[in-house]
């Protein structure tokens, strides 16, 4: 089969290593084999915020994340929401194919509005998997490599394509989500590692940072370490991360660490941490800001070329 990959991420922060092992990776292993988009999603970090914020810095920031985890723009087209209007007009047919009712019943949906800051729960809270329908759709992607969050947007996604064709006739594929190694990994302490939620390491800090968020996520005084996510999500999660880095299991390095306690614990998840940062830290290092935003101009005219040619189809089809 011959995919047409499409996946993103908001600028709402640093990149951190859920991404990575949630999406990152598999981008950058089919990035060789397949046509690639790579879209910064701008205008959807007002689902959750009021302002969009430090707007700039973050997609200049996110830019460099990407070519520092080895996203090659000679082979991806990386490009923002914001530049590309054909994509964006997507979303009125693809609103009129969801129900009100599906909406609401989006379970990424109601857990994002349960951590979200805001007073008011927004339109667009509601509206934005059907947005992603129109990232996804735009490129006729067939592939999304994604975290295990985003599996209710991607069905939103096939839901959009498969009836659009049943009413205008045969326009999209029906694109599949492929999750990474670890769909879902726990932020320090457990739940969701998360840019918004304050338990992330970013793929940017420092080893020094590094160590001191390690040294700061909460476990528990049991010395006996185990693996327990139910019952010892902080302890569990740093035996993840620590697991991921180093290509071992979590049972395998609890069993090391024995009755050691979490100061053992702790040791080992900052040196596998921090020696598995240790590459994208270089490769961070040969890029420059001002080659990022030449990257993502490109990008964002390749990708407008492509938006356009599919609004063209989707307004014929329509009979527009
Ligand atoms: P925010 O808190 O601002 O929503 P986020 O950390 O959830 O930020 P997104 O930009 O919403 O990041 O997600 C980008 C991609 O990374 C999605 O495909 C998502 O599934 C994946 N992802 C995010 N967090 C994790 C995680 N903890 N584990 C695995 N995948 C993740
Ligand atoms: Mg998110």
């Amino acid at each position: 089969m011959n995919h047409v990959v499409l996946t993103g991420d908001r600028p709402t922060g640093p990149l951190h290593l859920g991404h990575y092992f949630g999406s990152l990776a598999n981008r950058v292993r089919l990035q060789d084999t397949y046509e690639m988009y790579v879209l910064i999603a701008d205008y959807q970090v007002i689902t959750d915020r009021d302002l969009p914020g430090a707007i700039q810095q973050n997609i200049d920031a996110l830019l460099l994340d990407y070519l520092a985890v080895g996203i090659d723009p000679a082979k991806v087209t990386i490009f923002q929401h914001s530049a590309i209007p054909e994509l964006n007009q997507l979303m009125l047919p693809f609103l009129s194919l969801i129900s009100v009712a599906e909406l609401g019943r989006n379970p990424t949906v109601k857990d994002e509005i349960a951590h979200s800051s805001q007073q008011v729960v927004s339109g667009l809270m509601f509206t934005y998997p059907v947005h992603q329908a129109a990232d996804i759709l735009f490129c006729k992607g067939t592939l999304v490599p994604v975290g295990k969050d985003q599996l209710p947007h991607v069905e939103t996604t096939r839901l959009v394509a498969r009836r659009f064709n049943e009413r205008y006739g045969p326009v999209f594929p029906v694109p599949e989500a492929m999750m990474g190694e670890q769909p879902l990994l726990p932020g320090l302490g457990g739940g969701k590692m998360s840019k918004s939620r304050g338990n992330a390491i970013a793929l940017s800090a420092t080893e020094d940072e590094t160590a001191a968020l390690i040294r700061k996520a909460p476990t528990d005084s049991e010395r006996l370490i185990t693996f327990d996510p139910e019952n010892r999500p902080g302890v569990a999660s740093l035996l993840t991360l620590a697991s991921l880095c180093l290509g071992r299991t979590q049972q395998e390095l609890a069993d090391e660490i024995g009755d050691g306690g979490a100061s053992r614990l702790k040791a080992l998840a900052t040196e596998a941490v921090n020696e598995f940062l240790a590459p994208i830290r270089a490769r961070r290092r040969e890029h420059t800001v001002a080659e990022a935003r030449k990257v993502l101009g490109e990008g964002n005219a390749a990708a407008r070329e492509r938006a356009i040619k599919t609004l063209d189809e989707v307004r014929a089809a329509m009979g527009f």
